[in-house]
Formats: C-alpha cells, sequence, structure tokens
C-alpha cells in the first residue's frame, strides 16, 4: 500500500492535471465564487440541483494544485448528494485538514479526500483546500453575487 503522502501527492497532482467536472453548467440554478487572498486562488461553483440533491455539479477557476484538486475532489465527492449528506462530509472534511484527532472520522464518508490529512503540516495550504467547500456552502445558500473569501467569510461584491 502506498504511504498516504504518496498517495496525497499522485491525486492532487492527478487532479490538478485532469480535474473532474471542470466546466460551467448551461442550466445551473446555483452558483457562487470563492476567493482565498493568502494564495490567489479564485474559483466559480455551479449546481444544477434535483430537489434536495446535487444532481450537476462543475467548476471553474485559477489557483494553486491544491485548491485546484481539492475543488475537483469535492465536486466528484458531492455530485449525487442532498444538502445533509453535503454538509456531513464538509464537517469531517473540516476536522481532518483542521488535524483533530482520527477517531471521529468517519472514513468511508470521506473515501479519498482522506489525502487532504496531509494539508494539516501546512496551515496556509488548509485555506486552499477548504475554498471549495466554503464556496459550494453558499452555492447551496443560494448567496449568489457575493464572494466567499477565506479571511472574510461572507463579502459583498465590490462596486466596479
Ligand atoms: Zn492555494
Amino acid at each position: 500500500m502506498l504511504e498516504l503522502r504518496e498517495l496525497y501527492q499522485e491525486l492532487i497532482l492527478d487532479h490538478n492535471k485532469n480535474p473532474r467536472n471542470y466546466h460551467a453548467l448551461d442550466h445551473a440554478d446555483h452558483e457562487a465564487e470563492g476567493f482565498n487572498p493568502l494564495c490567489g486562488d479564485r474559483i466559480k461553483v455551479f449546481l444544477q440541483m434535483d430537489g434536495d440533491k446535487i444532481k450537476e455539479i462543475g467548476f471553474q477557476g485559477s489557483g494553486c494544485a491544491i485548491s485546484k484538486a481539492s475543488t475537483s475532489m469535492m465536486t466528484a465527492a458531492v455530485k449525487g448528494k442532498t444538502k445533509q449528506e453535503t454538509e456531513e462530509i464538509f464537517n469531517q472534511f473540516h476536522l481532518l485538514v483542521a488535524g483533530k484527532t482520527i477517531e471521529t472520522f468517519d472514513q468511508n464518508l470521506l473515501g479519498k479526500l482522506a489525502v487532504f490529512s496531509g494539508v494539516r503540516e501546512f496551515p496556509v495550504r488548509v485555506k486552499c483546500a477548504t475554498l471549495a467547500w466554503h464556496t459550494l456552502r453558499a452555492a447551496l445558500k443560494g448567496e449568489e453575487g457575493k464572494t466567499v473569501s477565506t479571511e472574510i467569510i461572507s463579502t459583498e461584491w465590490e462596486a466596479g
């Protein structure tokens, strides 16, 4: 079995090179933009809901390898999930990257996202990894026209 660190690097490189769901959605009914000023990561998440379920998800943006890979893996993890399930995965992911003790994790829920435990060693990278999730949450809440910032959770668009 590969070491977690190797697996982490391999998955990040793969998702950075071939991001999943990397496109806008023609029929998006929810979207939100996220920005991490510390690194310059900027992403836009598009959703098409089917009732309470995420039917389709896509993203666009630019940023570092970790933010792109994390967004790519987030989209793969939540596609077909309900809002509640998505919130549970986000909570687990947040605990994981914040370096909380491992026994609180539900490995089935996190799946491949568990490789992001590696970012806890790099505090600045935690925001790169969680940007996708904060943006997804804003999109689900229908906070359109706002940019979610990792520094200020919800910021109005600056004029102009
Ligand atoms: Zn970044």
